[in-house]
Order: structure tokens, then sequence, then C-alpha cells
């Protein structure tokens, strides 16, 4: 089995369909067809039931596109680029880090020149048509377009929804009422041009995610149901490469993983994983090297997944401390800084700017009064080049040195004021559902294919059949049909062709259980119930089969509180 196998299955069954096909495709673009759409939004429903319900997280719905100025301060705009060299015959352009997999053990570690030298040192030619390679170059992977008419404004497509949660930081803070910590979901499109996409779905120029920002103190990374899963275990591969499986409790005790609550994520990770369906045979966390790692962030983990081309990246699990909140900070001129107040007020050595008034009365006159208060209560770290600049009813006023000066004393103080930490935890939502695919897909030696998806993902729960279209077995089974759509569960009602083609086209996109109905139904009132898994039937009274296959349901479902899957 290859990934052309499972596209192929996608495309005939209505899970995933090459965009614009009918003008002949474009590359890194898909579309989701009935079948997938359907699956998508059962894994988005599973995710958003763990984090806002179980985490009591909120969500946000942001713009996806934005001005230059938020990607000026994100990093993206000068930092989020990938290494490319184009073919000197065919004009075709590869990553260079994809060249050389293979020639190195970790091309994504490194450098320009240093990609250049191993491309040069193994003799790397055009992978299409052997041609000459340019030079390696940078090629950022933002989409540029232009916000209004004319010259109008430079924007970009948002390349992770994550920055639209950043920037809504102050409004966030508000709206949880200034508690610490507190987290944010988001869902929805990223956008990458990448520099040439060949492996379907796994890599994307226009791409769904569900990211959570995790807002927390940076000297409290605890996390309050920490014990409830430290006996949990783990597959971890840090950053020696030794693969091992430990506890959630271990990992954190041994300094594996940098604290409870990133731990607690890459954990929560794993139970959402296996919970839609994921093998977890074929999953492990690794941890970045320090040369892969974003220059922000403190500790980071990816979830891979083992798949036919090899193990593959699917979620991202980083500790990006104060970076985001400080750099939005610095460019937007606006305070993302948070007060915590202690229990007792602290007597402890402090630095406060003492007016010279001297100086600021003749300079500011009339409005030295106030502005000399607003100085006295101004923050010294403030001070940049020897200037402060303060607010006196909505006006900034820059204040020299000389008006001011910084003291040191000692005072009582109720708090302290800091730039809040972030923990992310950004899920590839396609990877995810091509992974659920790919681990699902079973052929045995006849050819015959049976997706075993986990029934919370399966874009249709149950097949309703009528052994004939006629003699009352289809009314019968056009009430137990109904029955099960009345209580929201998506049902397939099919009464072509035989029985085993009509099972067959249900195992092929993952239905867990058919109904049939046929004469002895209609004597005795009983249905069978088939199980896709085990292929076993059973007989049950029709009125038992909404109560049963939502009993089933149920039990699949993800929620926190659920034991077993907890322990999956
Ligand atoms: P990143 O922000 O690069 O850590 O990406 C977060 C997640 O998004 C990754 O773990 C992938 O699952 C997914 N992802 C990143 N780039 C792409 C892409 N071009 N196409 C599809 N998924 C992607």
């Amino acid at each position: 089995m290859d990934i052309g196998d499972i596209l192929a299955l996608c495309k005939r069954r209505g899970f995933i369909w090459p965009s614009y096909e009918i003008y002949g495709g474009v590359a890194g673009m898909y579309d989701y067809g009935p079948n997938g759409t359907a699956m998508k939004n059962d894994i988005i429903g599973s995710w958003r039931r763990l984090y806002l319900i179980g985490e009591g997280f909120v969500e946000i719905d942001s713009n996806t596109i934005g001005p230059e100025a938020v990607f000026k301060a994100s990093g993206h705009l000068d930092e989020f680029s990938d290494a490319i060299v184009t073919c000197q015959g065919c004009e075709q352009s590869f990553r260079a880090d994809h060249l050389v997999d293979g020639m190195h053990p970790n091309p994504d570690s490194l450098s320009l020149d240093e990609l250049q030298a191993v491309l040069i040192e193994n003799g790397v030619v055009c992978p299409d048509c052997n041609g000459k390679l340019s030079d390696v170059g940078e090629f950022n992977l933002m989409f540029k377009t232009v916000i209004g008419p004319g010259s109008g404004r430079v924007g970009y497509l948002r390349p992770e929804t994550a920055q639209g949660i950043f920037v809504n930081y102050p409004n966030l803070l508000w709206f949880v009422r200034g508690r610490l910590p507190f987290g944010t979901i988001q869902v929805g499109k990223g956008y990458r041009n990448e520099i040439s996409p060949r492996q379907g779905v796994i890599r994307l120029r226009e791409f769904n995610m569900m990211e959570a920002e995790l807002f927390i103190d940076p000297k409290d990374k605890t996390w309050p149901r920490f014990d409830d899963i430290a006996d949990q275990k783990l597959s971890l591969v840090p950053q020696d490469g030794i693969e091992r499986t430990v506890t959630v409790k271990e990992a954190v005790e041994e300094g594996i993983i940098a604290n409870q609550a990133l731990a607690y994520f890459v954990w929560l990770t794993r139970r959402f994983l296996v919970g839609v369906g994921v093998d977890p045979s074929r999953l492990r966390f690794r941890q970045h090297l320090s040369t892969e790692m974003a220059h922000y962030a403190c500790d980071c983990w990816d979830a891979e997944v083992e798949l036919a081309i090899g193990w593959t990246e699917i979620v991202g699990i980083a500790d990006r401390g104060c970076w985001d909140l400080s750099s939005h900070a610095d460019h937007s001129k606006t305070d993302m800084s948070f007060f915590r107040k202690f229990d007792e007020p602290v007597e402890m050595e402090v630095d406060r700017i003492r007016v010279n008034f001297k100086s600021l009365g003749p300079r500011f006159k009339g409005q030295a009064k106030s502005i000399a208060t607003a100085l006295e209560a101004g923050d010294p770290s403030d001070v940049i080049d020897g200037i402060i600049t303060v607010t006196v009813d909505g006006v900034d006023h820059k204040v020299n040195s000389d008006c001011f000066e910084v003291i040191r004393v000692r005072d009582k103080v109720t708090g302290e004021r800091f730039i809040p930490h972030i923990i992310e935890p950004s899920y590839g939502l396609d990877r995810i559902i091509y992974t659920c695919l790919e681990h699902a897909y079973c052929k045995d030696g006849e050819g015959y294919i049976a997706l075993k998806l986990a029934p919370s993902v399966a874009p249709i729960k149950v097949g309703v059949f009528p052994l004939m279209g006629k003699d009352g077995l289809d009314d019968m089974a056009q009430d137990i049909d109904r029955s099960l759509r009345d209580l929201g569960i998506r049902t397939s009602y099919d009464d072509s062709g035989s029985i085993g083609r009509r099972y067959a086209r249900m195992d092929e996109v993952g239905t867990p259980w058919c109904v049939t109905v046929d004469y002895d139904s209609l004597q005795d009132g009983t249905v069978t119930i088939r199980y896709r898994d085990t292929k076993e039937q059973t007989r049950i009274p029709s009125s038992d089969v909404p109560s049963r296959v939502s009993t089933m349901l149920r039990e699949g479902l993800l929620t926190w509180a659920d034991p077993l899957s907890i322990n999956k």
C-alpha cells in the first residue's frame, strides 16, 4: 500500500479530490468531498470536546488576511522561508533540504551554506531532468496580497492561525476576567506557498489547522490535572535520539520534557490522536534538536506518525516562552503584560521614577502636574535610551531623562508584572485525516478493502438496507433510517445491488455498522446488524437500533472523563 492507493480510494469514495481538476489542478491544493468533509467535521468536533469542554479553553475565529506589521512582529516576514534550488534546464524548483534527504541525518537543521555544500559533495542534479541546479536561495512561504484598492496596504494570508490569537491577547485576557492560565483555540485555514508540494494532502498550499494557545505564568508551569494522568505512558524520542517509553511523570521529573504543562499537552495530543484512530504503535513524540527549534522556543515536540512515506510530523507542541507577546507588544506599542497580585504586599528593593520638577515644570508648564503623576506611576523598564513615553488624557508625551531619574528604594510591592508564556499545540488537520485513513486502510489477499475508521469519525455511521426495495421492506428500513437521523446520526440508505455489494461499499468508506431489513423483519420485527470489523451479524429488535447505535457511538466519543479512552 502506498499514498497512491489511499488517494485513489479518497477520490473514488468522495473523501478528497484534487482542486480545480477540470482546469488541470493546482499542486498542493485539494478539496474535501462529502465523506471527507463529514470526517473532518467529526475530527474537529472531537478536538473541540477535549479543549473547549475538557480543558475549559475558549474559541475564537480571526481573520485569515493580516497586515504586514503583524507578520513583521511574528517573525514570518524575515524568517519564514525554505531553502530553494531551481533547475537551470527545466526551471522546476525544489526544496534543497528535501533533495539531500538520506545524505545527511537531519537536513532540516542545515544552513543555506551547509545545504549548498552537501548538494555539491553529493553531485545532486535536478531529479526531473538531471539538469544543473542553481545555488541555494531563500524563499518566503507567505502569500502576499494587497488590502484595499490601488497600491493599498500590503497584507499576507496567515501562515498559521496562532497570530490571530496572539494579537487578540488583550481582548482575551479581559474576556477571561484577567486570570492565568487560560487557553484559546482556533480552527481554520493556514496558507503556505510550499515550493514543490508532491505528497498529496501531507504538504498543501492551503491547509487546515487546529491550534491551541495556552497563556501561562512563566514561574508556574504546573498543570492542575497533571496528577490524574501522571502514570500514563508516552513514547518519546528526546534529543539524544534514543526512543523510550516513560510515564508522563517520569518525563517531567527526569527533565526530558521541560515542564508539566507541556508534558500534559503532549499527553493530551496522544489521547486525541489515538481517540480519532491513529495507531498508537505508529505514533511517537520527537523532541526538536536545538538546531531545529525556532529561535524563541524553549522546548518543542512533534507528534510523528509512521506512514508509507515514512515518519511524518502531524502536530507540533512547543513552549514558545514570552517571545510572541513581547514581540507584538514592542511592534504594536501595546501593553501585553500581566499583573500578578501577591497574597500579601512584600517589602523589597525596587526601581522607581523620581521626577525632577525643576526641568519638568518649565518644559510642560500647565500639564507638568499630570505628567509628573503619570511619570511617578510609570515603569522604569519602559525607559529607552533615556526617554520614557507617558500618556495623559490619551496623548503621548516623550519625557527626557533631565526631567526624571531612576532610583532604587525599599518599598512595599503589591504584585509583579510579566509577559505570559505560551504553550502551543498546533495540529495539522489534513495530515491527521490522512493518517486516520492510512492507518485504517485494510486490504485482504483478494483485494477487498475495508477502512477500519474509529466510529466517531466515520463519515457514515450506519448503512440501512432493505433486502428488496418493495413489499414493505423499504418502508420499514426508511423508518429505521429516519429514527437514526432524528438522533443526529449520519446514515446511508441504500437499496441498490446485492447486499454483499452494499456491505462492500460501506466497508470501503469505513461505516462501522449496517442494518438490514429482510422478510423475517416483517414477521418478528427484528433486523440484522452487521459489524464492520468482525463481519459478525446478529438479529436485534428494530426498535432497539437507535439506542444500540447511540450507545456504541457515545462509547467512542472523546471526553476527558472517559477512563477507557484515557487508558488507550
Ligand atoms: P508548524 O506551524 O510548521 O509547526 O505546523 C503545524 C502543523 O501544521 C504541522 O504539524 C503539520 O501537521 C501541519 N502543516 C504544516 N505545514 C503544512 C502543509 N504545508 N500542508 C499540510 N499541513 C501542514
